[in-house]
């Protein structure tokens, strides 16, 4: 009698772990197909930016003349020589390069979809023609480099260029242009770089041709001796490039 009673148990006890793991494997099963349909749901949702990244200038300026806007009876040179750096003798086309490279990687790292108007420093592309590139692809923002230079050796600090409000051909781009360069500001100037200030233009004919949003950067003096050589330095351009690219972060995530 007492064997046969053990015998009962053992059954019973067998028939439990059978059920549990059916129901185990039923759960299994639910968790599988959850997994499975997880990154689809999240591949939808997640829409990429694009942005245009334009180092300024190249190698030779080129002094023939465009438009500078659409139907504008004012022509400019097609693209200008830029500076060059006091301390470096670094020409800014090749700083420009530099730190736009950086900034490629750095949103590329972080998904962006990124076009550049240029990777080396020989090509002949107006600011006309950069502006339609940008508007060809069709980019969420165009990101200008360019740095400074004065008479004065004194004068240091970046400053954000962007369209004119009541710009004749610029005032649809320019909220747009406004906000990004506030969060660009705000993530210079709280990781310690000076910032002259965000400054309307409605002369640039790299501007008045863009049907999407920009902003140009300069990034310093290349006219001060100690800002020109920091602006060489690769942890400078990186840190810089960085709120740069956090300032990008911050204008999608607040965009309506
Ligand atoms: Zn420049």
């Amino acid at each position: 009698m007492k064997k046969y009673k053990i015998l009962t148990t053992i059954i019973m006890i067998i028939g439990l772990i059978m059920i549990s793991r059916a129901s185990e494997t039923k759960n299994l099963t639910k968790a599988v197909s959850n997994l499975t349909f997880t990154p689809k749901q999240e591949a939808t949702v997640k829409e990429q930016h694009t942005i245009c990244i334009d180092p300024g200038h190249q190698a030779k300026g080129n002094s023939q003349t465009e438009q500078v806007g659409p139907n504008s009876g004012s022509y400019k040179a097609k693209v200008s020589s830029g500076t060059a750096g006091i301390a470096t003798k670094k020409p800014e086309y090749e700083l420009n390069l530099e730190a736009s490279l950086k900034l490629k990687h750095i949103l590329e790292s972080r998904g962006y979809k990124v076009y550049m108007t240029r990777e080396s420093h020989d090509v002949d592309i107006s600011n006309k023609e950069r502006a339609i590139f940008a508007n060809e692809k069709k980019v969420d923002m165009v990101v200008r480099i360019h740095a400074d230079g004065s008479d004065n050796t004194g004068i240091t600090g970046a400053s954000i260029l962007i369209p004119s409000k009541d710009g004749q051909y610029t005032s649809a781009i320019f909220e747009d242009s406004s906000n990004c360069a506030k969060y660009v500001n705000e993530n210079m100037q709280n990781n310690g770089f000076k910032v002259n200030g965000i400054f309307e233009r409605s002369d640039l004919t790299g501007f008045n041709w863009s049907q999407v949003p920009v902003v140009l950067l300069e990034m310093g003096f290349m006219s001060n001796y100690t800002e020109d050589q920091n602006m060489s330095s690769p942890q400078y351009q990186e840190k810089m490039m960085t709120c740069v690219a956090d300032g990008l972060d911050n204008y999608f995530k607040n965009k309506k």
